[in-house]
């Protein structure tokens, strides 16, 4: 019988997280206040609490996995590495293929990894209600459950027209107990104004990220926080788990490492996860092409500029040195909802300024054609996001066909796509399109980046 499943043994997992800050060969700039000055703890100390907050600047290589967590999340992790032998046949490739399941955890996707720990942090700092903002619901579905394990409470803005289309994902929410309210809202202050203005707004996330940031800050008891589900460094560092899991079990695989590493790219969170133990490696010397794939309707790393912005449109967040299209873009209404942010995490900016990884953009259609073939030869239906990923693969073990050589490809399985079934739907009946970034769009979003302060790039120029 041929090994298509590598698992992990529980006491084999990993206790601590990775942070690439501490071998980054260049500097990370640090976040900027509104006044252009670095921002202080204690600033951000109504938004997160101030264990996260530590987190968030640590220059620590390793951070200890707290045990309680530990026993979290080894109710589903390890999760399996799996090797895509459907797929290398059908593709005739001499290329093996792994990829890390993250598709298994209770809420389908990698953002669990982050959801847990952030849910235990707020709660051992003495804090009772999280609230945070979701687009298509992935990231509120994973705080709900995190929360309902931890006994805190969840509020959750979701952007209207997903709550409105996509009921799913706000039913999983109150199921375990969150409080998922459409955006533009009544509660706050900010969705009260956008309201009067324009009742019928279909929302957008950095309204529902006003919206959350306004309420956790407004509680006069001082036990609300909010919590964001990528893009910052410490969600990067939870992440990290994946990439660290996968390492044991390609070695007990039999492989030597991955020749290359990839991973679909919305604030970079899975990305980070995945590949970052590897771009370790890369830094001391091992030969790795890393690959972070976005989507060409929200292109920041490939065709973005590295630069001061905001988190968001109504700029409520420090100013923070990324990839960005400009915190006004706003992207086209592809069905890869966790990919249409304008920034990228500024870790994985870093190392993208520092050549260290290799960005590619794919449009839906590709993507959607390489999950139909992924879930003709693996069985399995992807996300939407996750098919970016899928579709890089399929390249990269094509091009090894081409060279005639035996690369070991290792991707990061993001989650499935059993509640995105009407994209697929789309794409059988012919109503799905390609969609690329138009340069006059592109340049007129970046707009907004002129009057902010210049990020300086630092690069050793050795990759
Ligand atoms: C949210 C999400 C993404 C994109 O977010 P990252 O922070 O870039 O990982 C990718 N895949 C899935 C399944 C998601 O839910």
């Amino acid at each position: 019988m041929k090994e298509i499943n590598i698992h992990l043994s529980p006491k084999d997992m990993p206790r601590q997280w990775y942070n690439l800050a501490a071998d980054l060969p260049t500097p990370m700039l640090p976040p900027l206040g509104k006044d252009g000055k670095p921002i202080t703890p204690e600033k951000l100390a109504p938004v997160f609490p101030m264990n996260l907050i530590d987190q968030e600047m640590s220059r620590e290589r390793w951070i200890d996995i707290p045990e309680e967590v530990l026993d979290l999340l080894c109710h589903w992790r390890p999760v399996p590495l799996r090797r895509a032998t459907g797929l290398e046949a059908y593709l005739k490739t001499p290329a093996r293929i792994y990829y890390k399941d993250e598709s298994i955890s209770p809420a389908g996707s990698h953002k669990t990894n982050s959801a847990i720990p952030q849910a235990w942090y707020n709660k051992q700092f003495g804090i009772k209600r999280l609230v945070t903002e979701t687009g298509a619901g992935q990231w509120g579905t994973a705080l709900a459950l995190a929360c309902n394990m931890i006994g805190l409470e969840c509020k959750v803005y979701m952007v209207r027209v997903s709550f409105d289309q996509k009921p799913m994902r706000k039913i999983l929410m109150q199921i375990w107990g969150g409080h998922c309210v459409s955006s533009p809202s009544e509660y706050t202050h900010a969705g009260r104004e956008i309201l009067k203005k324009d009742p019928n707004t279909p929302g957008s996330l950095g309204i529902a990220i006003s919206e959350a940031i306004e309420e956790a800050v407004s509680d006069p008891s001082g036990t609300t926080r909010y919590a964001l589900g990528s893009v910052l460094n410490h969600v990067l560092l939870h992440q990290t788990i994946i990439g660290l899991e996968a390492k044991k079990q390609l070695e007990i695989a039999g492989e030597k490492g991955p020749d290359v590493v990839i991973g679909c790219a919305g604030g970079g969170s899975n990305f980070a996860g995945i590949s970052f133990p590897f771009v370790a490696d890369k830094i001391h010397g091992k030969k790795i092409e890393i690959i972070p794939v976005e989507s060409a309707s929200c292109p920041k790393m490939t065709r973005g500029e590295f630069a001061y912005d905001f988190g968001d449109t109504a700029e409520m967040t420090p100013l923070l040195p990324m990839n960005t299209l400009g915190h006004q873009f706003v992207p086209a209404p592809v069905h890869a909802g966790g990919l249409r942010y304008h920034g990228m995490a500024p870790l994985v900016s870093q190392a993208v300024v520092e050549g260290l990884l290799a960005p590619r953009a794919c449009d839906q259609l590709n993507a959607y054609k390489s999950a139909m073939i992924w879930a003709k030869t693996e069985g399995m239906i992807c996300a939407p996001e996750t098919s970016h990923a899928i579709a890089a693969t399929i390249d990269e073990a094509i091009k090894a066909r081409e060279e005639g050589k035996e690369k070991v490809i290792l991707f990061s399985y993001s989650g499935h796509g059993l509640l995105d079934l009407m994209g697929y739907d789309k794409y059988l009946t012919g109503q799905l399109e390609g969609y690329t970034l138009p340069d006059e769009e592109l340049k007129a979003s970046m707009e907004v980046l002129k009057k902010l302060p210049k990020a300086k790039i630092h690069k050793t120029g050795k990759w």
